[in-house]
């Protein structure tokens, strides 16, 4: 087993753990962008979101919604910026889904997650919106 969410999730290598439960582990990240990032990962070795299965993923996302307020009053942040790299082209670098919880403070220096994009809009919404509608299952 070489994925280190893995190792994690399974306690051979140590990691600050936050909460753990039968579906979903988090921890602190050893690399935080700022004090307090947790990184909340399924168990499951899935490595994109929508590889989830539903209770897994359901598990996952109720879990960073009750991590939210407890990260950022413990750190005394004044709200938190949550995300998803999913997929190596966006700058995934662990192949296991994880979802990152980084405590925010006013003038921390960090942008939205609006400043990560040129904005390089070609398409227009209706059709964007047909194309996407058309792949739903
Ligand atoms: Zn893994």
């Amino acid at each position: 087993m070489s994925c280190i969410f893995c190792r994690i999730v399974a306690g051979e290598v140590p990691a600050e753990i936050v909460l753990r439960d039968s579906e979903v582990v988090a921890f602190l990240d050893v690399q935080p962008l700022a004090d307090g990032h947790v990184l909340v990962v399924p168990r499951a070795h899935v490595a994109q979101l929508e590889d989830l299965e539903p209770r897994a993923a359901d598990a996952l996302f109720r879990t960073v919604v009750r991590l939210a307020r407890p990260v950022r009053e413990a750190l005394g942040a004044a709200g938190t910026t949550i995300g998803v790299n999913n997929g190596e082209a966006t700058g995934q670098t662990i192949a296991h889904v994880h979802v990152h919880i980084v405590p925010r403070w006013p003038g921390d220096g960090a942008g939205s997650i609006h400043t990560i994009f040129p904005r390089h809009i070609k398409r227009k919404l209706p059709e964007v919106g047909a194309a996407i509608r058309d792949r739903m299952t």
